[in-house]
């Protein structure tokens, strides 16, 4: 196939890449980035079976030539309002990559009859009331919430992708991501991973907001991108979870990262930065993606963290 990937110098996007690329498809990357990094992509330039445009999906896109399928994975996604780069503080972009970047991608999936992938988010879920999360509940969001630039923008990118399918029998699938890490994520993003490896790495306490309560459950990046390319080849048109259901507590997953890295310094508590609406608990169900896309992650917590730790220490200058 010849895939159109946005967001293709982000942390996923490009992972995507090369797992395509791996695969002997061809690959067109665009990414305007602004939270994307040319860094992520640079091992690829001469890859005759890649071509990379610098393009905002959200006014236009242009591809010569024919394409088969488009993965929509451009967006800021990190919800702390501390980062420059997190979604609060980028936040037209945001509802403009979800909203109009997912209704051009559409278009040309329309125009050339290819099929389509999208990137949402177990953020359309809110904080859930519902416990784990089955792609059936509805969801539990705010509207003009802190988060709600991200969490609408993926719901209404859900509901324009359902609906080109619907009215335009467009060939689409919606994969609905949870909290996933790996290397080339953003250092300054000010996500829980990140600020926990720098942390841990340069020997500083890792920074746990609120009482530490509240969970996540965390996929390798590895794992995350077999099941969204099982989905791309699937014919599934409902929305499907594709995350790791290990979950645990971030003071779990603090104390975890302190064990693995060696690190002695602890923990502080600060208080949550991320403005009330952090969601308490998180954990994908599922059963729908191990039916349908017999999959399921295989890579555990400390297996991840210790493919990962490199990439931070080269970054850091630690390595
Ligand atoms: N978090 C934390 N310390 C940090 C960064 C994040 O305690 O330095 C917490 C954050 O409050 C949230 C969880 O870790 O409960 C995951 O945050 P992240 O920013 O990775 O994204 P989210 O899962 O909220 O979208």
């Amino acid at each position: 196939m010849r895939i159109l990937i946005t967001g293709a110098a982000g942390f996923l996007g490009s992972h995507l890449c090369d797992c395509l690329l791996a695969e002997d498809h061809e690959v067109v990357g665009m990414d305007n980035f602004i939270t994307g990094n040319p860094d992520n992509i640079a091992h690829l330039s001469g890859n005759r079976k890649f071509t990379f445009y610098r393009n905002d999906v959200s006014n236009y896109i242009l591809v010569p030539g024919r394409v088969d399928a488009v993965l929509h994975f451009a967006s800021p996604a990190s919800p702390n309002p501390n980062s420059p780069f997190g979604y609060p503080n980028l936040p037209i972009q945001t509802m403009k990559v979800g909203a109009l970047g997912t209704h051009n991608c559409l278009g040309l999936c329309r125009a050339q009859g290819a099929r389509f992938v999208l990137a949402s988010t177990s953020e359309i879920y809110g904080d859930p009331l519902e416990h784990p999360q089955k792609e059936t509940y509805w969801g539990h969001t705010d509207p003009v919430g802190p988060r709600s630039m991200y969490d609408e923008a993926k719901r209404f990118a859900e509901a324009l992708t359902m609906a080109y399918h619907n009215y335009h029998n467009v060939n689409t699938r919606i994969a609905r991501i949870f909290n996933t890490y790996g290397p080339r994520m953003r250092l300054d993003d000010g996500r829980l991973m990140p600020n926990f490896l720098q942390q841990a790495l340069q020997g500083k306490p890792l920074t746990v907001y609120g009482d530490g309560s509240h969970t996540r459950s965390l996929c390798y990046v590895d794992d995350l991108i077999d099941g969204i390319y099982r989905l791309l080849l699937s014919d599934e048109h409902l929305p499907v979870n594709i995350g790791n259901p290990v979950e645990m507590t971030v003071l779990e997953l603090a104390e975890s990262i302190n064990r693995i890295v060696g690190n002695k310094a602890g923990l502080i508590f600060e208080k949550n930065a991320q403005l009330g609406n952090d969601p308490q608990r998180r954990q994908p169900d599922i059963t729908r993606a191990r039916e349908i896309l017999d999959w399921g992650p295989k890579i555990s917590l400390e297996e991840g963290i210790r493919q990962t730790i490199p990439y931070f220490k080269k970054k850091l200058g630690l390595a």
